[in-house]
């Protein structure tokens, strides 16, 4: 799960992590009076999407007056905003975060990030923090430094030291960034985030440390043992059609492709999207509708993979192992005259009692293409979606 920077904010500062201060608004006249709040100065005004790239897409302004604030937030609050992080369709900004300005010496990048393959958090910083930390990941990979954390122990002040001495800082900058990187991990660590990445960490005029952007992202699996971060959800910001499928207790993933897939087990659909694109074709989503796959789930799987505009047909690959082969193409049937099926469907069983399976769905009276290999079943629908957007 993701949460607004102002969010990633608030829990930063609860881990003493050092942030300009300020105020959300989702009005011109609320961004101006928690300008005047804040004392005079300059002010920041920043759109609040769960994306970054806001800076670059026209989303961050620098004022200097309560009034300036109101005219930027003006101008953001309803913009959709359209960064390298939202894709073509952008955001639509629905509130700003008014911050006092900070003057920037120099921007470092700071990030805990969960490590699959070690294993472990990695704190990652550099020199070159700001708006292009990609870049500098593909150009001066050099200028990344990178170190891990061993589970449930802190980060040693010697790993936070040499990051550190790294980005350039003076021994005084050092020490007040150690406790912060430390800071970083402890909350990483006990939110059980798999990212909390302040990119800039900006080095002041004063040569004090502060963070000017924050963004974290959680483990949902782990959402159920920490309420207070479940509760930062902004429902706006999630797929439709992934909470749609969430409540029904669909395991869903909108991708971007026209091939819905409908799969029992997470391991078997990721290796039916692999075909899939091995075809030549595209998957629209990711759907484990369990290892039983009931008529029930069945129906749900297809009523939301449906809702979404871009499928133009169905591959469902199905397992008879937990539940026999009959049994699913029964539901299956059954689910398909139910949602009134209105898209063309590839059907592949395997498991116990797949000929009655297969007869089943040969009998159903609908139109149906049975695949036996995964590999046909691609080929198949691969065939289907490039007939359907021949036409
Ligand atoms: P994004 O990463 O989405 O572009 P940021 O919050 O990083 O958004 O803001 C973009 C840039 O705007 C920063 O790199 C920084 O230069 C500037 N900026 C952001 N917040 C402040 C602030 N409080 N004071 C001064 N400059 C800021
Ligand atoms: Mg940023």
């Amino acid at each position: 799960m993701n949460v607004h920077e102002y969010q990633a904010k608030g829990l930063l500062k609860s881990f003493q992590v050092p942030v300009p201060e300020g105020g959300l608004a989702t009005t011109p006249a609320e961004a101006r009076a928690v300008a005047e709040r804040l004392g005079p100065g300059k002010y920041v005004v920043k759109a609040q999407i769960h994306a970054g790239g806001r800076g670059k897409g026209g989303g961050v302004k620098v004022v200097d007056s309560p009034q300036a604030a109101a005219e930027a937030a003006e101008q953001i609050i309803g913009m959709t905003l359209v960064t390298h992080q939202t894709g073509a369709a952008g955001k639509l900004v629905r509130k700003v975060w008014v911050e006092k300005a900070t003057d920037i010496a120099r921007e470092l990048y700071l990030a805990v990030v969960l490590d699959r393959v070690a294993q472990r958090l990695a704190v990652m910083a550099s020199p070159s923090g700001g708006m292009d930390i990609e870049e500098v990941a593909e150009k001066h990979p050099e200028l990344i430094f990178t170190t891990h954390v061993e589970p449930g122990q802190a980060l040693w002040p010697f790993q936070a030291r040499k990051l550190l001495f790294g980005c350039g800082l003076t021994a005084a900058q050092v020490n007040a960034g150690t406790a912060l990187v430390q800071n970083l991990v402890r909350l990483a660590w006990e939110k059980e985030a798999t990212l909390v990445e302040i990119n800039p960490l900006a080095v002041t005029g004063e040569g004090t440390l502060v963070a000017l952007d924050g963004k974290i992202n959680f483990d949902d699996s782990a959402l159920k043992r920490h309420p207070e971060i479940a509760e930062l959800e902004d429902p706006e910001e999630t797929d439709p059609l992934e909470r749609q499928a969430v409540k029904q207790g669909l395991n869903y993933i909108r991708l971007g492709g026209n091939v819905g897939t409908m799969v029992n087990g997470a391991g078997l659909a990721m290796a039916t999207m692999d075909v899939i694109k091995m075809a030549g074709a595209e998957p629209a989503n990711f759907l484990d509708v369990g290892g039983g796959a009931s008529e029930e789930m069945v129906t749900k799987g297809f009523e939301v993979i449906l809702s979404d505009p871009n499928v133009e047909a169905i591959l469902i690959n199905i397992f008879g192992g937990i539940l026999r082969c009959d049994t699913l193409a029964a539901g299956v049937v059954a689910a398909a005259k139910k949602v009134k099926l209105s898209v063309p469907l590839v059907v592949r069983l395997e498991g116990t009692n797949v000929e009655a399976g297969r007869e089943i769905l040969a009998q159903s009276g609908l139109d149906f293409e049975v695949a036996g290999s995964m590999k046909e079943a691609a080929e198949k629908i691969a065939q289907v979606v490039a007939a359907a957007q021949a036409r």
